[in-house]
């Protein structure tokens, strides 16, 4: 199982996960088709399932042109039937979804919005965190609350430590201002920066993070309550 990295629109990422031994796959948050088909006509791979961790344009753009391109499942939360476009399968907290050699645990993590999930393939420790967690940031609070922003993370910051993190967006760079600026003496923070400037300079994803890095350097998971929690979240909508 590997996971290959597309980038999409502006500064969205889709993931596809790619099972070598069948030569078939998934695709997390496909946000427009053609970047998705360009890369799995170019490798013979067949796209069985597409998988979304919420509604929004960014996230589920791809999906109705992929499914009637490759008859792919569509598989989301199911209290956002209604709005993730050609969905086949409702998925619901905690369950575990397994189809062919893909298997992984759905986790809900309101607060971007309230059906937000994320795909946790616990056998090779990688999750897909959509615009929940971010690399050194958080997503927007749109429909959920602070406390369930606050206690969604706290979901993700339980998992194993070397676990994989493959979010939405490529906004690392400009969260880790944000961090430093109220976190200026951490020295693990200043070590990540360095590297993802490199990465960056080399025109690398920052992603995937690793959870050990995110629980040292990402101060929306350092927060000690959720009324701290809220206040940061606050500070970054206007920064
Ligand atoms: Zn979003
Ligand atoms: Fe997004």
């Amino acid at each position: 199982m590997r996971v290959e990295i597309i980038p999409c629109l502006q500064d969205n990422y889709s993931y596809l996960v790619i099972d070598d031994i069948n030569n078939t796959a998934c695709v997390i948050d496909p946000s427009e088709a053609e970047p998705i088909i360009n890369f799995i006509e170019k490798n013979n791979i067949s796209l069985k399932y597409i998988l979304n961790t919420h509604h929004h344009f960014d996230h589920i753009g791809g999906n109705k042109d992929l499914k009637k391109k490759y008859n792919s499942i569509v598989v989301g939360y199911k209290d956002d039937a209604n709005r993730i476009p050609e969905i086949d399968i409702l998925v619901k907290d905690n369950q575990v979804w397994k189809a062919d050699n893909f298997e992984a645990k759905i986790i809900h993590i309101p607060g971007h919005t309230t059906g937000h999930i994320s795909f946790y393939f616990f056998n090779h420790k990688l999750i897909f965190t959509g615009d929940t967690l971010f690399s050194l940031g958080c997503g927007k609070i749109f429909e959920g609350t602070y406390q369930e922003m606050f206690t969604s993370l706290n979901k993700i910051k339980n998992l194993p430590e070397d676990t994989k993190i493959y979010c939405g967006h490529e906004y690392t760079l400009q969260n880790s201002k944000f961090c430093i600026k109220h976190d200026s003496e951490n020295l693990n923070l200043k070590n990540k920066i360095s590297i993802i400037k490199e990465k960056l300079a080399n025109n690398l994803p920052t992603i995937p993070s690793i959870l050990k890095d995110e629980l040292e350097c990402n101060i929306f998971l350092r927060v000690k309550n959720v009324e701290s929690f809220s206040k940061l979240r606050d500070l970054k909508d206007n920064f």
